[in-house]
């Protein structure tokens, strides 16, 4: 091996490895609601899997389709390198970790005014911070050759159409997860975590605090957000005792008011702002990717229930999920 083969595997094995641990600690921040951290880190990620590639590629790992099936059914066998530090290795990456640590002592995310928006060079993986010059000073590609981690995009970058989109199905999917079941199952929790009945209260709740906060931004001039935390899972243990269909009424109550207020938004309405202490100036669409990727998120934790639940009752091991809902909830990624 030569010494720029050997460099280049080193290199290939050391940003793989941060790859994946910048991705799994974004993850992790995101359930901590730490999001303006898990932005960083999620950009993080992508400056190692930019590099992980261009050294892929660089160490000739690359052919035709046809050789890559090929070695692929071969079974690709890296020869492992001592990578040395493999997080943390940039004068911006440490500058920008040490001040998320210094809001993590603080018990709290960073705010909007302490991470501007985010961007990371796509050929080279060069990471910049605020506005973006006009070519990567390392590399020379173009601004739109950038990846974007902004404020506005934190929760997702899905448009009007698909976010619409997904609030009019939850209903219908929701219905799907809870049909049949009796409602001591409904009620069950998992060891950690909770029960359906909860979930859907849960659901409801959100629904109400995403409706308020459209409400305001369409109908005030940036309006200040209100920090206050949503309603969490933890109050929700009074559903436990509300009959199904009363919750799926109220869900369905809810959910008919949210659409009323967005059918039919114009663009311009989809991007108008209110202001988030943490979240900075945040558009409608940010929020509505919030709530979208929130359900999702706890439509996959309903399904998995009713699947345990069903799987370990003879009773109704038939009546498993409809196998065509599942790429539905799980669509739009
Ligand atoms: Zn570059």
């Amino acid at each position: 091996m030569t010494g720029d083969e050997l460099e280049l595997r080193r290199m290939l094995c050391s940003t793989s490895l941060g790859y994946t641990a910048y991705h799994v600690w974004a993850q992790q921040a995101r359930k901590e609601r730490r999001y303006n951290i898990a932005r960083l880190l999620e950009a993080s990620s992508n400056v190692k899997r930019i590099r992980a590639e261009r050294a892929f590629r660089a160490l000739g790992e690359v052919g035709t389709t046809a050789k890559n099936i090929a070695r692929a059914l071969a079974g690709l066998e890296p020869d492992t390198v001592a990578t040395g530090p493999v997080t943390g290795t940039s004068a911006i990456s440490r500058e920008l970790m040490s001040r998320a640590a210094r809001a993590l002592a603080d018990n709290r995310d960073l705010r909007a005014d302490e991470l501007g928006d985010l961007y990371v060079c796509g050929s080279c993986g060069e990471m910049m911070e605020g506005t973006p010059p006009t070519v990567c000073r390392v590399c020379g590609t173009v601004v739109e050759g950038f990846l974007p981690f902004r404020a506005a995009e934190a929760m997702g970058t899905m448009g009007p159409h698909s976010i619409v989109w997904h609030l009019e199905r939850a209903e219908i999917l929701i219905r799907a997860l809870v049909e049949r079941l009796p409602d001591d199952m409904l009620a069950r929790r998992p060891v950690s975590g909770h029960s359906i009945k909860e979930l859907l209260g849960h659901l409801t709740d959100m629904d109400v605090v995403f409706r308020e906060r459209a409400w305001l931004i369409l109908e005030t001039d940036e309006p200040e957000l209100s920090l206050a935390h949503p309603p969490t899972l933890a109050k929700a243990s009074v559903y436990q005792n509300v009959p199904l269909n009363e919750l799926l009424n109220n869900f369905h109550a809810s959910r008919t008011q949210t659409l009323a207020l967005l059918r039919g938004l114009t663009s311009a309405a989809w991007h108008r702002t209110g202001r988030h202490a943490v979240q900075g100036t945040i558009p409608l669409l940010h929020q509505g990717n919030w709530v979208v990727s929130h359900e999702r998120a706890h439509m996959v934790e309903m399904a998995q229930l009713r699947h345990d639940m069903l799987a370990g009752d003879a009773q109704f091991a038939p009546a498993g999920l409809p196998i065509q809902l599942v790429p539905e909830i799980l669509e739009g990624e």
